[in-house]
């Protein structure tokens, strides 16, 4: 068994101190459930799809429990629409396990703040088709374009980093298994949007607007005493 010592990275005594805390702490809150899941199988409702980035992790932002979520990460959240996928797609592949064994009842896309791919997307890297990020990054060319003629550059990164979020829920419809179900009402499409530097999450309303949602329930009501 490996154990830290002077010959073991930072990063990897990082690594086993994280993992001992989570045995210590999570999993021990937690052993029935994983032990349960790890018998009977997951069965999440809620299939998301987030950014790489390190700075938003969708268990923490959604205080979500093993088992809850389906999560796909990729570079900047994007859904390939069926054309553009290849035939070794991960995302693609994560999806028809989620839509059609899962039986999911939403996908989520989340977008994020400060977005990497969306920036190199601005930065004309979608052009490049010598890089697997340059030909991934080209799946946004559009949107960008979109953004950049009607938005002052000051708003461009948010706003592609919204307009990403919408290309990639439209994208989704161009899987026959996911407009059937959606036309069908089994399942829903969402948009979301994390901003890191506040801690505040979004959802896009139908029009694909994004508002913020209250960090805190209201207070219930108190039941008036006869
Ligand atoms: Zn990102």
């Amino acid at each position: 068994m490996d154990t830290p010592s002077a010959t073991v990275p930072m990063w990897k005594a990082h690594l086993i101190s994280g993992y001992q805390a989570f045995r210590a702490g999570e999993y021990r809150e937690r052993k029935d459930l994983y032990e349960r899941l790890g018998q009977e199988g997951q069965t999440p409702k809620v299939m998301l799809i987030a950014c790489c980035d390190s700075r938003c992790e969708p268990s923490d932002i959604f205080n979500a429990h093993p088992g809850e979520m389906f999560v796909a990460r990729n570079v900047a959240n994007i859904v390939p629409p069926q054309n553009m996928a290849t035939d070794f797609d991960g995302l693609s592949a994560a999806l028809e396990y989620a839509v059609l064994e899962l039986k999911v009842e939403a996908i989520v896309v989340m977008g994020h703040e400060s977005c990497g791919g969306v920036n190199a997307s601005l930065e004309g890297v979608g052009e490049n088709p010598d890089s697997y990020i340059g030909r991934w990054i080209s799946i946004l060319n559009s949107a960008r374009d979109r953004v950049v003629a009607r938005t002052a550059k000051e708003d461009q990164s948010r706003e592609l980093e919204y307009e990403g979020v919408r290309e990639s829920l439209g994208n989704l419809l161009s899987y026959p298994y996911v407009r059937e179900r959606v036309k069908d009402g089994d399942i829903a499409l969402v948009g979301a949007y994390f901003s890191i530097i506040r801690g505040v999450l979004m959802f896009a309303d139908d029009k694909g607007q994004f508002h913020e949602i209250a960090p805190v329930a209201p207070t219930a009501p108190i039941a008036p005493t006869e």
